[in-house]
C-alpha cells in the first residue's frame, strides 16, 4: 500500500469529498483565487479566510508524459500521467482513463471529466476521462 496519498488534517476534506464522488477545490474569500492542493490559507494573499467548494469536474488536458516503465505492482501497459485544467483554474497531476494511452487518442485541449478511481476504503483519487461531446 506504499502508493497510497497520505491523509492529513489539511487534506481530509477532500478524501472524503472524493469518497462522495466530488471533486472539492478551495477558493479564498478575500482574493477570489481558487487553488488545489488543499492547504489552510491562500497561496496568493496568505488569508485564512477560505471557503470549500464542489467544482464541475470539467476539464481540460494541458499537457501529459506516456511512462512506459510502470512501477511495480502497476498494470504493465504504458500509460499517461497528465496535467489537467480544471474549469475554475487551478491545474492538478493525474491519470486519463478510458482512453487510449498514445498520443493519436490524447489530444491537448481534449474535454476531460473527473471521475474516481477506489484505491482502498478511505482513498478514492481523482482521474479523468474524455468528456462526452455535446453534439
Ligand atoms: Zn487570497
Amino acid at each position: 500500500m506504499t502508493h497510497l496519498p497520505l491523509i492529513t488534517p489539511e487534506t481530509r476534506h477532500f478524501w472524503e469529498g472524493a469518497g462522495r464522488g466530488e471533486l472539492l477545490l478551495q477558493q479564498c474569500g478575500d482574493c477570489g483565487h481558487v487553488y488545489f492542493p488543499p492547504r489552510p490559507f491562500c497561496p496568493r494573499c496568505a488569508s485564512k479566510n477560505v471557503k470549500v467548494f464542489a467544482a464541475s469536474g470539467r476539464a481540460t488536458l494541458y499537457s501529459y508524459v506516456i511512462n512506459h516503465r510502470p512501477p511495480p505492482g502497476w498494470p504493465k501497459e504504458p500509460f499517461s500521467i497528465a496535467i489537467v485544467a480544471l474549469a475554475e483554474g487551478p491545474k492538478m497531476v493525474s491519470n486519463i482513463v478510458e482512453c487510449p494511452q498514445t498520443p493519436d487518442a490524447l489530444a491537448l485541449d481534449m474535454p476531460l471529466t473527473v471521475t474516481f478511481k477506489k484505491l482502498s476504503d478511505e482513498i478514492f483519487v481523482p482521474v479523468f476521462r474524455p468528456a462526452e461531446r455535446a453534439s
